[in-house]
């Protein structure tokens, strides 16, 4: 797990000039003490950093370019204690570069029935404030997300951190490397897309290596290197096989991905079962022990998945929830147990077991090579969300379906991968149409530890098509929504 506080978010207080000095000094104590309690709370997983009273066009815009040129900023937090005419907001708004969050808080919680009077009433505005600032923002079509409610409540602060994870992801996807092995599966049409696009809107940068560089790379793993990567497999694993071979191989892989990735800065990477040259297994356990370790991962070519498996990680690096490449499989239609079945053919994130992961060596009939290592284990039970991105051609869309993991009642012996059951919502039927309806690809990312919420604000970041479902989704509704999306976003373009 790794800590986000290294995340920085500006809390900028706007107000005037008007209310002269004394004002202004208590908006900025308070302002001190809410950063100060923010920082010592543990749901608020990043850093909020106090930024005195703006009053004027010129400290606005100052503050906007601070918070841009700012390497660890990863959004602002603005508020508005008093009135802040908003026409001095328009310069600052213009140039500002980074996600913004609109908090419509109050100091006090409750009115001093007693002792209220103007005084109080000009300090404590922003019931009034936060509209003139709503206005300005939404007058000049910015991204914002608004969460109203006093800044002392966990419900509030549990708001804002989600917010905060999906700005993390955002500043981790815009500085995303994206190793291809090889290009996509022969076919397949969900895992293409327009990665100049993806570029532009993700900042993913996804370069393309030839399967011959990796195994030149393999090839140079030492016996030394070998062993120590064993030693790590040990810590978290059961060796469950007698072909040690097979896993040294594995670890061999893993090796030289690992120090190519570090090397060269790459976040995530795909592989291609059908494009292995001379590579004597498919990553299985490799790719496995990668993705436990923060490594978006994605199958078949599918770099796009591969992104967002690495995003999703990035959001959650401080929480021990489980974010795993998956892919829907097979359906459990028994009436009174509706359930997918996701998988894939080796490579599952051990970060969704519920034990301790075995070390297994079977045969794979895909790809004709030697029996590849994998891990395998039971998953999780608890509620999580499955998320996808497609590519429409004219626009990115995500799809984020809520579901309910299920602890797994059947061994399921003669399975030689993991596996995860889940019940999507609202129920398997809706969910499936909903997902085939929209699109949504065969592959996804599964996250014990992320929200329907958090994944829209991270697309509204974005400024990609979010589409839900989950509890209340009707689908004569989502196929109107669909319909709509596609109008509205040939207007956008
Ligand atoms: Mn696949």
């Amino acid at each position: 797990m790794t800590s986000l506080k290294k995340y920085k978010f500006l809390f900028i207080v706007g107000s005037q000039d008007l209310y002269g000095e004394e004002v202004l000094r208590t908006v900025d104590e308070h302002a001190k003490a809410m950063v100060d309690e923010w920082n010592a709370d543990a749901n608020i997983p990043c850093t909020v950093v106090f930024h005195p009273v703006v009053r004027n066009s010129e400290e606005i815009y100052r503050a906007m370019m601070a918070a841009n040129n700012d390497e660890d900023c990863a959004g602002i937090i603005t508020w508005m204690h008093t009135f802040s005419p908003s026409k001095m907001w328009i310069r600052g708004f213009q140039a500002l570069q980074k996600p913004l969050l609109h908090v419509n808080t109050q100091f006090n919680r409750d009115i001093p029935w007693d002792s209220i009077d103007m005084d109080f009433m000009n300090l404590n505005q922003s019931a009034h404030g936060d509209r003139e600032h709503g206005f300005i923002i939404a007058r000049m079509r910015l991204q914002q997300k608004v969460i109203s409610g006093w800044w002392k409540e966990e419900k509030f602060r549990k708001r804002v951190a989600g917010w905060m994870r999906a700005a993390v992801g955002a500043f981790e996807s815009r500085r995303l490397r994206v190793l291809r092995v090889s290009d996509n599966m022969r076919d397949v049409a969900v895992t293409e897309g327009d990665k100049v696009e993806a570029q532009i809107k993700f900042g993913w940068r996804v370069d393309h290596y030839g399967v011959e560089d990796i195994i030149r790379l393999v090839d140079a793993v030492t016996d030394r290197e070998i062993d120590a990567q064993m030693e790590e497999y040990k810590q978290h694993y059961d060796m469950a096989t007698d072909n040690i071979a097979a896993v040294r191989y594995q670890a061999r892989e893993e090796v030289a991905l690992k120090k190519f990735m570090e090397k060269e800065k790459f976040g995530a990477f795909h592989t291609n079962f059908q494009d292995l040259q001379q590579l004597r297994q498919l990553p299985g356990l490799a790719a496995q022990d990668l993705m436990r370790q923060g490594y978006g991962f994605g199958a078949e070519g599918d770099w796009k998945t591969a992104a967002l498996c690495r995003v999703m990680k990035s959001m959650t690096a401080d929480l021990d929830c489980g974010t795993a490449f998956m892919e829907d499989y097979t359906y459990n239609f028994d009436p009174a147990c509706g359930m997918n079945m996701g998988s894939h053919m080796l490579e599952v994130c051990p970060s969704v077991a519920c034990d301790r992961p075995k070390i297994q060596v079977f045969p794979l009939g895909i790809g004709d090579r030697e029996d590849p290592a994998r891990l395998t284990f039971k998953a999780k039970a608890g509620p999580a969300v499955l998320a996808t991105v497609i590519d429409m051609g004219d626009r990115f869309r995500m799809i984020v379906n809520d579901v309910e993991c299920q602890k797994q009642e059947h061994d399921m012996p003669k399975l030689p991968v993991a596996a995860v059951l889940w019940k999507p919502l609202p129920d398997l039927q809706t969910s499936a149409e909903a997902w085939i309806y929209a699109g949504g690809a065969h592959h996804s990312i599964l996250s014990y530890g992320l929200t329907d919420e958090e994944l829209r604000d991270f697309a509204e970041i974005m400024d990609i098509e979010y589409v839900h479902i989950g509890r209340d989704t009707d689908i004569h509704e989502l196929r109107k929504e669909l319909t709509w999306n596609d109008l509205v976003w040939k207007l956008k373009k």
